[in-house]
């Protein structure tokens, strides 16, 4: 902390904030050769080094010129806490003392992380409470990374094993920090780092149809999940005010076009609200809009959020609406909802 403080007193620039080419111009205008860049980054990211001293390899002196010109400002957690069920939640601090929340989900043979994209959120979705905290800034690429860095070595400590699984399904939306998130999840791919493999990284968004229309002309590689939580334009609008500019239809046809270009199958996120979204025609609907793509459905019992009115249905409701997709011919798992003791759940991070 100390050492951080007076980085920022000498108003040092953190070098994780520099891309390969920026990086490459630095290394060059310090006198260096070219391939010192590529050590250099290969310290940052594939081990994430946060400090000069310990890139054993680098000349001194070109550590010490480093070191006078940059900084690290690496993540820390500064609260952890266990549920009973075994989800981890921990509290992530950045720079500034803004915080968000990761969480670790352990089953039977896998243990997935929950990261997040943004400090807070900008679209106020009604159910969530992220979405009432208001947006407070992006993340950068570093702070992704660090959070699966971190999470990584908590998965080793609690669990016993690394990570099988990432999902961007904390605080934020993903695609409104496109380049970041894009940029990072590269990073959490590299072979000789966190090597975790595309196919295991889920990116959630609650559904703008240009940025899933610039996924699918990129070919991406890692999977994406859609918030859809309702059938109809007008009950989306009043849940999430997103779908006032990005309706319902439009979104199916980027996700169509997502399909046709990636390859990659999407998974609908949906959470049941009592009385709103709950409905056997909202399931018949829901399979239509799922068996379009071919879609997976998750279907998620609401968790409740401090000061918001919404309430889960009873289980006979739930069972109904799972019978009703089902027969439908949609593909279709209950989510069992995990970390509602430490507000862990989906739609509870709240930096609380
Ligand atoms: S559900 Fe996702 S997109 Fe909606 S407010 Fe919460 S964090 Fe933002």
């Amino acid at each position: 902390m100390i050492e951080y403080l007076c980085s920022m007193l000498k108003n040092k620039q953190d070098i994780r904030l520099l891309n390969a080419d920026e990086l490459k111009t630095q290394v060059l205008a310090m006198g260096e050769a070219a391939y010192r860049s590529k050590q250099l980054d290969e310290w940052i990211w594939t081990r994430r080094a946060v400090s000069f001293e310990e890139m054993s390899n680098l000349p001194r002196a070109f550590r010490q010129k480093l070191n006078e010109q940059f900084s690290f400002s690496p993540v820390v957690i500064d609260l952890e806490q266990k549920s009973i069920d075994g989800t981890v939640k921990v509290r992530f601090l950045l720079p500034g003392h803004l915080k968000v929340e990761g969480v670790l989900i352990p089953a039977k043979d896998r243990v997935t992380a929950c990261i997040s994209s943004q400090v807070g959120c900008s679209l106020s979705c009604r159910f969530c409470a992220t979405g009432q905290m208001g947006l407070n800034r992006q993340l950068t690429v570093a702070e992704i990374f660090d959070q699966v860095w971190l999470l990584q070595e908590k998965a080793k400590e609690y669990f016993d094993t690394p990570l099988s699984n990432i999902v961007f399904m904390g605080m934020g939306e993903p695609l409104l920090n496109f380049s970041n998130v894009l940029t990072a999840i590269e990073k959490i791919h590299l072979e000789k780092g966190l090597n975790i493999g595309m196919k295991r990284i889920t990116l959630s968004t609650s559904g703008l149809v240009k940025g899933i229309l610039k996924l699918a002309a990129m070919k991406v590689k890692f999977k994406l999940a859609l918030s859809l939580h309702a059938s109809t334009d007008e009950v989306r609008n009043r849940l999430m005010p997103i779908n006032e500019s990005n309706p319902i239809e439009e979104v199916m046809q980027a996700l169509e076009t997502f399909y046709k270009e990636t390859g990659n199958r999407v998974s609908f996120e949906y959470i049941l609200l009592k009385g709103i979204n709950d409905t056997d025609m909202d399931a018949r609907r829901l399979a239509v809009l799922a068996k379009r793509l071919p879609a997976k459905i998750n279907l998620i019992s609401y968790n409740p959020v401090e000061g918001l009115t919404y309430q889960k249905p009873d289980e006979g409701k739930i069972d109904r609406f799972m019978h009703v997709l089902v027969e439908q011919g949609a593909a279709v798992t209950l989510r069992q909802s995990r970390g509602g003791d430490i507000d862990a759940a989906c739609g509870q991070l709240a930096n609380k």
